[in-house]
């Protein structure tokens, strides 16, 4: 059954501007956990209806989209991104909606690989696309300063992946994007959501067709964002149990993890002395359900309008853009203004879920992740 959407976008918190200026120390909330990675949304729209994301009975042409003017321009979202750098942000992922709809985006990937940190380094920039418009995109993106992408896809077979994306889409125009994008020079990971009986049987033959593809592939858990997806704890695969499949087909050594706050369980895949075999790579694991890794979680979210959202599965988000628009903010106000809202940050949702009972988590009201952003 899917819930009816209760539009969460429509309420937001004031941004304040706090009296006392933020003091240059690297930030901390409440949980001791650092300000380090900004997702930003540049679209609530997309061509897809993943059915664990936008359904089509709620995304529908009777669905209003944010129209243009709430947007927030290129030049609004840079200004935003350098006041994160100057806050602590190291990373930064563009997403959406499917981020590769909005207009001219490779001028967006221009502007902010420009940006460098306090200490003079790149940022790491990437973005989370289906896929669709990758083979026309990928050469622009690359030399705009984009060296990393990641690709959804969630099956092989294209009956599978057709149900799954709902607009009929077949699976060879995205391998076709996920080649253009290595062949331009990109660092290509692919992210597949494993669904219960939709496409548990596709994630042999994933693995299979990235294992030493040069591209690692991560099993991500399906999860209860939003709340029109009818999300129910029984469709959710265990990554334990992904693991367990793929270590039956093929032998892999666990990795230790590459950074603080990686998402991703990392496994190698194993010579027949049992050492990793770089040459056949790597897979990940996403246990955002039955491992929840809130304790290191250095995620702040941007909305396409200018919202900020410490979690996921917040309901509500800071409007940083009428700070922009309205009070003509400095950027040492905004940066105070965000310094304040991470300090007093409690967020920790999926470890919370695991205390409640069945499905009892998806009566909260919470925004949905085409408009937040993955
Ligand atoms: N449209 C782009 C795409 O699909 O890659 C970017 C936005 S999409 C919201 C970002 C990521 O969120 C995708 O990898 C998608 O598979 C994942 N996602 C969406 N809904 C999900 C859910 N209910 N559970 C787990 N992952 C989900
Ligand atoms: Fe679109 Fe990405 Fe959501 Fe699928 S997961 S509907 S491609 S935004
Ligand atoms: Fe971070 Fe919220 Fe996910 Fe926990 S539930 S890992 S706090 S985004």
């Amino acid at each position: 059954m899917k819930i009816k959407l209760v539009d969460q976008r429509l309420n937001s918190l004031r941004a304040e501007i706090p009296p006392l200026d933020w003091s240059g120390e690297l930030l901390s909330d409440q949980l001791k956990r650092p300000l380090h990675d900004l997702r930003i949304s540049v679209t609530d729209r997309c061509n897809f209806r993943c059915n664990y994301c936008m359904p089509k009975e709620v995304f529908n042409k009777d669905y209003n989209y944010l129209p243009h003017g709430d947007l927030l321009s290129f030049e609004e979202i840079t200004r935003l991104a350098k006041v994160f750098v100057s806050l602590g942000v190291r990373k930064i992922r563009l997403t959406g909606g499917e981020p590769l709809l909005r207009k001219n985006l490779e001028i967006l990937v221009a502007q902010l690989s420009k940006i460098t940190t306090p200490d003079g380094d790149k940022l790491d920039l990437t973005l989370t696309t289906n896929g669709s418009l990758l083979s026309k995109k990928a050469l622009l993106l690359k030399d705009a300063g984009l060296n990393r992408i990641t690709v959804s896809l969630d099956g092989l077979d294209d009956a599978v992946f057709k149900s799954m994306n709902d607009v009929d889409f077949p699976v060879h125009d995205v391998l076709d994007g996920i080649a253009a994008a290595q062949s331009a020079g990109m660092d290509v990971k692919v992210n597949m959501v494993v669904k219960r009986q939709t496409n548990t049987n596709q994630i042999i033959p994933m693995a299979e067709h990235f294992r030493a593809s040069g591209i690692t592939l991560r099993f991500i858990e399906y999860m209860d964002v939003g709340v029109t997806n009818g999300w129910r704890m029984d469709e959710v695969v265990p990554s334990s149990d992904v693991l367990a499949l793929i270590r039956s087909n093929y032998p892999l050594v666990p990795l230790t993890a590459s950074a603080f706050g990686e998402t991703a369980q990392r496994w190698g895949y194993a010579d027949s002395f049992g050492n990793w075999d770089r040459s056949l790579g790597e897979i990940g694991l996403i246990s955002s359900v039955t491992q929840a890794f809130c304790s290191t979680c250095t995620r702040a979210r941007l909305s396409t309008e200018g919202k900020l959202y410490l979690c996921l599965f917040a309901s509500l988000g800071f409007d940083l853009r009428e700070l922009i628009r309205n009070d003509c903010a400095s950027d040492r106000q905004i940066a105070s203004s965000i310094a304040h809202i991470w300090e007093n940050r409690v967020d920790r949702y999926s470890q919370l879920r695991t205390n409640m009972s069945g499905d009892e988590g998806k009566t909260a009201k919470r925004v949905e992740m085409s408009y937040i952003g993955g």
